[in-house]
């Protein structure tokens, strides 16, 4: 690997990745290192996708935003919010006050990212038209 050019003059070992909702109107870049992708399972993140929520995590210092205009947050608790984009709906963040990390639709991200999926949380929430990989763990609640 050569020097990763148009990073600014940091020193990275991979590139960042690029992800952006389904319109382009929000686009964005993330630098590593990303959290594997955590796939949700609860009551919130199954009615705001219509079935689940994939997300990996960067700290929010990493995150650059090349454009962000129709990006809203709705507040889905007191100390938790959820980024999408009012133009195309696409589900693109999850944030907590309390955290340094910015969650991001793993599948908002440009392919090939080079992330794997860890486990499936809150999978007692799930419906039950869902059946999981069996090579996936899952878990009734999240430790995290
Ligand atoms: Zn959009
Ligand atoms: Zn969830």
């Amino acid at each position: 690997m050569g020097a990763a050019a148009g990073v600014e003059g940091r020193a990275v070992s991979e590139k960042p990745l690029s992800g952006r909702c389904l319109c382009g109107d929000i686009r964005f870049t993330v630098e590593g290192p990303l959290r594997p992708v955590l796939v949700c399972h609860c009551g919130q993140c199954r009615r705001m996708s219509g079935h689940l929520w994939a997300a990996t995590a960067a700290d929010r210092d990493g995150v650059r935003f090349a454009a962000q205009d129709t990006l809203r947050w709705f507040s889905s608790s007191d100390r938790a919010r959820r980024g999408f984009c009012a133009r195309c709906g696409s589900s693109l963040f999850w944030s907590h006050e309390d955290k340094q990390t910015l969650s991001i639709a793993a599948g908002a991200l440009d392919s090939p990212t080079g992330l794997k999926t860890q486990a499936h949380i809150f999978f007692s929430d799930a419906s039950d038209y869902y059946a999981v990989h069996p090579d996936e763990p899952t878990c009734p609640g999240s430790s995290d």
